[in-house]
């Protein structure tokens, strides 16, 4: 069984008036909308993972205030297909396993392949990249929907999740 991860695809990050503009972002909205709708003709499970921070996160001394929890930039774009059966998964690091209950929420579904899109390339999908990996999980990245502010830094990073995390870029 494989699952969607649409990580980190919040109001802060996608559009330009949000604490953490990613802008190449919203050139990945479509893809991603037309994996959703892949996942869900097939019976497969969709999970949004979301940056939920607190207050005074000590995250924002290197990133500066994003995604705190309960306000607007803590909101996924509304472009994006979410539905109620949608699984929401709300994180306050990278990684998306750290400190969440998401790697039993995928296994009590079956899910032994995870495929990862949203923001940023070489943080967010990366880490959690890595902690899937690590779990035994299959990850797979398509390329057309993930997105970064630096263009080296996710060429890297990409590279890193084929070439040591055994990921499959697509
Ligand atoms: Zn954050």
């Amino acid at each position: 069984m494989r699952a969607l991860l649409v990580i980190d695809m919040l109001k802060d990050f996608v559009y330009e008036e949000g604490a953490l503009p990613v802008h190449s972002a919203r050139k990945i909205i479509e893809p991603i909308n037309r994996k959703i709708a892949e996942f869900r003709s097939r019976g497969e499970p969709v999970f949004f993972i979301c940056d939920a921070h607190d207050k005074e996160d000590e995250e924002f001394e290197v990133w500066g205030e994003h995604a705190v929890e309960g306000t607007w930039g803590a909101e996924v774009i509304d472009e994006l297909d979410r539905r109620e059966e949608d699984v929401v998964i709300k994180k306050k690091r990278f990684s998306a396993f750290y400190g969440t209950n998401l790697e039993e929420e995928l296994r009590k579904r079956g899910v032994d392949e995870v495929v990862l899109t949203g923001v940023l390339t070489n943080i967010c999908v990366l880490h959690t990249a890595a902690d899937a990996a690590m779990r035994g999980f299959r990850v797979v990245v398509p390329r057309d929907c993930v997105a970064a502010i630096d263009e080296n830094a996710e060429r890297w990073a990409l590279m890193h999740m084929a070439e040591v995390l055994g990921a499959e870029i697509v």
